[in-house]
């Protein structure tokens, strides 16, 4: 099985632009319940992760969580630049190794261009589809 049949592709992903107001991904963050989103530049491209913690770090003050802060500030500012990432013709085993590492890396095409994401949820599930069926062929009668 390929990545680019198991990944979901990125029209149904949550993601924000990097140009982004740090306010407009704490809302897509709230929004759509997820920790971590992709963050891709105006042509798709693929440039990072945005999550809630890194947000609340970068408004941290001494004493309290200075929201006021927030309107100064955009995504780029914020967001972590080390992505785990694999590219879409890589095979399917290299990206169930990187995802014992992360709950989901985001998928690039040739040109760098966000294209999904594959998640670890959709490996096990797809592994424990293919181990019932392998349990399934060794107990059948010849
Ligand atoms: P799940 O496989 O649903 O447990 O998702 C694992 C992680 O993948 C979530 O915490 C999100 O960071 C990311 N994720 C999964 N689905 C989406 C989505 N549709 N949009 C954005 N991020 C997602």
């Amino acid at each position: 099985m390929k990545i680019t049949e198991l990944m979901i592709s990125s029209e149904k992903v949550a993601h924000v632009n990097m140009n982004n107001p740090l306010e407009h991904a704490m809302l897509v963050l709230i929004k759509s319940g997820y920790s971590a989103i992709p963050v891709v530049d105006t042509t798709f491209k693929l440039k990072g992760l945005i999550s809630m913690s890194l947000i609340l770090d970068s408004i941290l003050g001494i004493e309290r969580i200075e929201v006021e802060r927030l309107e100064n500030k955009v995504v780029e500012d914020v967001m972590n630049e080390e992505v785990p990432y694999i590219h879409e013709n890589e095979s399917l085993s290299k990206g169930m190794r990187l995802s014992i590492d992360y709950p989901f890396l985001c998928v690039v095409n040739d040109e760098g261009i966000f294209t999904g994401i594959l998640t670890r949820r959709a490996i096990l599930k797809h592994m424990n589809r293919y181990l019932h069926e392998m349990n399934r062929e060794s107990v059948r009668p010849t």
